[in-house]
């Protein structure tokens, strides 16, 4: 078969395994939106189900050696640009999967939902013992399954391979290291020699209707499709792709907090921005895939903080905000509102956490699960040892597991994706700093309501690009630098001591 045969070969299978996915994901979503209580265990059958064909339709990738014969053509530098990151990068996805045993991927997704239900009871009786039992199990695979992948310096790197292809710890531990000694000392700065900040004044209420009609003004304001989109309400806000021209967001209603649905918004929409960027015509193959997990986050956090939280935003948005909402907005001032909105605040919860102290929950999580995987720590110590960091990072006092060491859902499923998260503001930062230079008026368009322009800008950069280059090559080529922590720390000292009244 010649090479033009066998790519589009391969492109029919990657068409197939895209329907059963986009399958999948229109009912992950009908499970989170409508499904009613009682469908709960059929539809878990029936997710396992496509889950297993999912399976075993990547390894059929390789029937007759399409795949390998592709891969070969690949390394003798036969195929064009683009081909080539489309085998580069199905054949990634494909060894990964070909490492598992099929019974070892069914029995981590059983215990997996099993720890999900004693995960459920532990907070509700706030007593980590609950979850303990199931947690070392899901240790044990998480190691083997390092051991199934295979690496070279530490088996946190095999699993966090999945959500950021290519990177390793030892990548990642001198960022997160810069970040921290940045971090601690800064967040103790603002506390005791900032001027302090009250964010009591926004306290109100508001009425979940123009709540509504605010959102979706910014939302589509940012760009976001909604003849190729919806938003819904659910009770964790999230983003789903069905394909790029169906991308749906959710968010959650507060009506005494105006910024749980806003923030919300604002940070669902930037992730969908990206979906909806990615070409439609590549749909199926890696080209129309976000790039990793910590791009994708990077794509929210840019537009839920370096914009949602920006004075240029609020100059154009806060009279608007003051129509729909004229209490208690009416008897607030401008700058009284952007000091508000930006308070610092340590916490015990991460979900809550301010952009200054939120990557201080990552580093923390990061820390622990290393330590785990490494077999530097035990799960029946976990508690203590959470206990103890959040005192030293926050100056905290955890009052029980359940705001504590059990506040995250994420252990239930393995180890890995929290990096992701900090990655993602990492990279938003340096890439708004590329923005910037390269929209000079980027500001002045903001506070005209100008958001097209930002869109346009990450389109053309970051989206449409899809997975045709490894995260850190793009963020090479968008913004000159390896992925660094120097501009997150730059824009935080920079605003946070104006906020504060620094010098
Ligand atoms: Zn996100």
């Amino acid at each position: 078969m010649s090479l033009p045969d066998l790519l589009t070969q391969l492109k029919q299978k990657l068409a197939e395994l895209a329907y059963l996915r986009s399958t999948i994901a229109i009912l992950d979503w009908d499970e989170q939106i409508y499904m009613p209580k009682k469908g709960a265990i059929s539809r878990a059958g029936t997710v396992s189900y496509l889950s297993g064909l999912v399976h075993q339709k990547v390894l059929d990738l390789d029937t007759d050696q399409l795949l390998t014969r592709l891969h070969d053509a690949l390394q003798a530098e036969k195929l064009d640009d683009l081909d080539a990151a489309i085998v580069r990068e199905v054949w990634h996805d494909y060894s990964r999967a070909k490492k598992l045993p099929l019974d070892f991927v069914t029995e981590f997704a059983r215990l997996s939902s099993e720890a999900h239900m004693a995960w459920e009871e532990a907070r509700a009786n706030e007593d980590f013992k609950n979850f303990q039992p199931c947690l070392e199990k899901i240790l044990v695979m998480s190691q083997q399954e390092a051991n199934y992948l295979g690496y070279t310096h530490s088996p946190y790197d095999a699993l966090f391979d999945s959500y950021e292809p290519g990177m390793t710890t030892q990548e990642l531990d001198p960022l997160f290291n810069e970040l921290r000694q940045f971090l601690v000392p800064f967040i103790q700065q603002l506390q005791h020699k900032g001027q302090p900040i009250d964010p009591k004044i926004l306290e109100g209420h508001y009425p979940l209707d123009e709540q509504l009609q605010f959102n979706l003004k910014v939302a589509q304001a940012m760009g976001f499709d909604l003849e190729g989109g919806r938003i819904d309400t659910s009770t964790h806000p999230f983003s789903i792709h069905i394909n790029p021209d169906d991308v749906r967001i959710t968010t959650r209603y507060n009506e005494s907090n105006l910024f749980e649905s806003l923030s919300a918004t604002i940070h669902e929409a930037g992730h969908a921005l990206y979906e909806q960027g990615l070409q439609s015509d590549q749909f199926g193959t890696p080209l129309a895939e976000a790039g990793s997990y910590g791009l994708h986050e990077s794509q929210s956090r840019l537009w839920e903080n370096m914009v949602g939280l920006s004075r240029p935003f609020w100059d154009y948005y806060y009279p608007e905000l003051q129509k729909h909402f004229p209490k208690p907005f009416n008897d607030i001032d401008l700058a009284d509102f952007y000091r508000a909105i930006n308070a610092v605040q340590p916490s015990l919860i991460r979900v809550e956490a301010d952009e200054v102290t939120y990557n201080l929950h990552i580093i923390l999580r990061y820390e622990i699960e290393k330590d785990l995987l490494e077999g530097q720590v035990k799960v029946a110590d976990l508690p203590a040892l959470w206990n103890e960091k959040v005192k030293e990072y926050f100056g905290l006092t955890v009052p029980n597991d359940t705001l504590g060491v059990l506040q995250d859902i994420h252990w239930t499923s393995g180890f890995g994706y929290f990096p992701s998260y900090a990655l993602g503001n990492l990279y938003a930062a340096q890439i708004y700093a590329a923005a910037e230079q390269a929209i000079p008026d980027l500001a002045s368009h903001i506070s005209t309501g100008q958001l097209l322009v930002l869109r346009e800008w990450l389109r053309q950069q970051i989206h449409q690009h899809g997975r045709r280059h490894r995260t850190s090559d793009l963020l090479k080529a968008v913004t000159g630098e390896d992925p660094s922590s120097r501009h997150f720390v730059d824009y935080i000292s920079k605003k946070y001591k104006a906020l504060y009244g620094l010098a």
